[in-house]
């Protein structure tokens, strides 16, 4: 039989560290018994002593109560399941974005090679054809066999720049793409350049300015290097020219740079492509993508350059009203 009063030594040791256990009479306010000096109202449990109706033993956990416990571990599960779900989301979101772009890599890729196919077909057919009205001796003219003999040689160099591009291209892909600094003229290389292109632009019939910088510093540079993205440059104002053909060339001196821009007044690029363009097989999907074919592989190739050169590119364009690509080559210390 147990009585408050002289059992408090075994209820104690009950309760040890884990548990508040309190004796209460029915008529008496206060606990005529605790084993904590602590004093709180909230039981977990309260039980009669079947011997003595009058007391009520009481029990509460110590630390936390069963429900707070609960509770407790409800919100930290809560937390954990909420963080695993955005991670989960995350981690989701992450491959679906890895596969369309893997799935936009290869069709651009098939796009390559269509492209590449076509543009090695067209020059080679064209220069088939005037090669053998040369040979047959079918051209009434000196004048027109002169004409046919540059179409030919444009239609090599074509050729010569588009399998140079690949070529390039797989270089710079595999890191082994070198290039020889010289000291040069900027104006020099563009005036070579340009007069590839005389012949084709007068007869596109495109109105050519160039503001060409008279006192320039000299740069190191690879000046093949830098012709080649002038090219691809060049190329790429003359094939998205439509309605207005004009191209401008300048060259000026910014804060320890040298500048060359190319602007044309052609289809213009919105600005969700400014970036993309520049990227290996990319081509804007309107305007005159299906007629004036192209690999992709142009202005990804003129950034890797200029890169190389430690310069930038950069371009301003709008729909409608053409488009303005800016190279910055920085002077080099011995300038
Ligand atoms: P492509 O061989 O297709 O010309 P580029 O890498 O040189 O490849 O250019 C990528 C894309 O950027 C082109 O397909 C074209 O849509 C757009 N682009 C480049 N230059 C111009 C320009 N001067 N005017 C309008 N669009 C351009």
């Amino acid at each position: 039989m147990v009585h408050p009063r002289c059992d408090r030594q075994k209820l104690t040791d009950i309760a040890q560290n884990d548990f508040i256990l309190t004796v209460n009479k029915l008529s008496l306010p206060r606990a005529v018994f605790s084993t904590s000096p602590i004093t709180t109202e909230i039981f977990t449990h309260q039980r009669p002593l079947w011997i003595f109706p009058d007391y009520v033993i009481k029990i509460r956990l110590l630390g936390a109560t069963i429900q707070e416990a609960a509770q407790d571990r409800f919100f930290t599960n809560m937390i954990l399941i909420v963080s695993l779900n955005i991670i989960l989301l995350a981690g989701a979101w992450f491959v679906y974005r890895l596969i369309k772009r893997e799935m936009e890599l290869v069709a651009l890729k098939s796009d390559f090679v269509s492209n590449v196919s076509h543009e090695l077909r067209t020059p080679l057919s064209l220069i088939r054809m005037f090669a053998e009205t040369l040979e047959m001796r079918r051209v009434p003219t000196e004048k027109k066999k002169q004409e046919y003999y540059r179409i030919i040689l444009h239609e090599t160099e074509r050729l010569t720049r588009l399998i140079n591009n690949i070529l390039n291209f797989s270089r710079m892909e595999s890191n082994s793409r070198r290039y020889n600094f010289r000291t040069v003229n900027i104006n020099d290389i563009i005036s070579s350049v340009l007069t590839i292109y005389s012949y084709r632009l007068e007869q596109l019939s495109f109105t050519l300015e160039t503001a060409l910088e008279k006192t320039l510093p000299p740069l190191s540079v690879d000046e093949e290097a830098i012709a080649e993205a002038l090219h691809n440059l060049i190329d790429n104002a003359m094939k998205y020219s439509a309605e207005v053909k004009f191209l401008r060339i300048e060259t000026s001196r910014a804060d320890n740079a040298v500048q060359i821009t190319v602007i044309d007044r052609g289809i213009g690029i919105a600005e969700e492509h400014h970036t993309r363009i520049f990227e290996k097989f990319y081509r804007v999907s309107y305007g005159l993508v299906h007629t004036a074919k192209g690999t992709g592989l142009g202005l990804a190739i003129v950034q890797h350059i200029i890169e190389a050169h430690h310069g930038t590119v950069t371009i301003n364009s709008e729909v409608g009203k053409g488009s303005r690509f800016v190279i910055s080559l920085p002077l080099t210390e011995s300038t």
